[in-house]
């Protein structure tokens, strides 16, 4: 038998009871012994339209009660290969986004130097800023799966450096992210200027907009990615509004005609043999998400990276 954790069962405890950790796995404090470990970040000072994804965390645990250990599409194994845990949230100074920032980045410092892989719950899009700060330290620069309606590379917003509209110019500035192994998939709806979309190109970057993916399985631009990604460190950030409204309503900045369910599988399945360092999922807003759908899509999703980290075995 394994010594791995395993998520509490539906026998042990019905679904609806106990604490609400991610998968009902046991929580602890800081990522000391752990392969991998959720973990938190209730952010939503960047947000410029709709707020809640402060709630985000919370939520996207209590429907992940669901989750059953095996894979039964993919094989993976998850909780018989890794040691997970939950290690809760990260204390965030929601009155000061400059501290925020600070705190996020020495959260992280502390669990890679655990050699713990961080799937994170978010939380606004600003939050992977500090995250691959602290990633650069111990990786070098990345490379960067984004998966959003939107580019996030903004300059500024009004006149502020650091928002959920910017995280990735900064990133790309501070050369946290490899260009050349940057890839944003998703992008659509309406422009401040009709090259907005270009300037990841330009940096050397690949954009592939929503239209360009309708009526399509992505497996096959996930094989043209893992050849981009190559064998180095790779970052997976999604954010939840990449999907269509219809699916995943509960999001600050929704737009229409975007990615269904299934093509977001098709995207986190397809990082499988990549050398992935990180994950997250960001932008859930559960005042905005009546039916849960979009935390549960959300809880699965995070099931899903974990299944695709280096290190997991497949059913034989
Ligand atoms: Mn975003
Ligand atoms: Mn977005």
């Amino acid at each position: 038998m394994t010594s791995f954790n395993q998520p509490l069962g539906g026998n042990q405890m019905p679904r609806f009871g106990g604490p609400a950790t991610m998968m009902r796995l046991p929580a602890q404090q800081g990522a000391k012994g752990l392969d991998a470990c959720f973990v938190g970040i209730p952010l939503d000072i960047g947000t410029s339209n709709r707020s809640g994804t402060r709630f985000g965390p919370r939520q996207i645990r209590a429907e992940s009660a669901m989750i059953r250990p095996f894979n039964m599409a993919t094989g993976a194994m998850p909780f018989e290969s890794l040691q997970v845990a939950d290690i809760g949230d990260v204390p965030i100074n929601t009155f000061n986004m400059d501290e925020t920032i600070r705190i996020i980045e020495e959260y992280y410092d502390a669990v890679l130097a655990e050699g713990c892989t961080p799937l994170t719950l978010g939380g606004d899009h600003t939050l992977p800023l500090p995250i691959l700060r602290a990633m650069k330290k111990v990786h070098g620069p990345v490379g960067l799966i984004h998966v959003d309606a939107h580019a996030d590379v903004n300059e500024h917003m009004f006149g502020e450096p650091i928002a959920h509209g910017t995280p990735f110019r900064r990133a790309l500035e501070e050369g946290l992210v490899d260009p050349k192994r940057l890839i944003q998939i998703g992008l659509r709806g309406s422009g401040y200027a009709p090259d907005d979309f270009d300037w990841v190109r330009q940096q050397g970057g690949r954009v592939v907009t929503a239209e360009e993916c309708w009526y399509r399985s992505l497996a096959p631009l996930m094989a043209e990615v893992r050849e981009q990604m190559g064998d180095g460190p790779v970052y997976l950030t999604f954010d939840i509004d990449s999907l269509d409204p219809a699916f995943a309503p509960g999001t600050g900045t929704p737009e229409i005609g975007g990615l269904n369910t299934a093509q977001g599988l098709e995207i986190v399945r397809g990082c499988r043999g990549l050398n992935l360092v990180g994950c997250d999922l960001v932008e859930v807003s559960p005042p905005y998400d009546t039916t849960g759908n979009t935390a549960i899509t959300a809880a699965y999703y995070l099931y899903e990276m974990l299944c695709v980290l280096p290190g997991v075995k497949y059913r034989g």
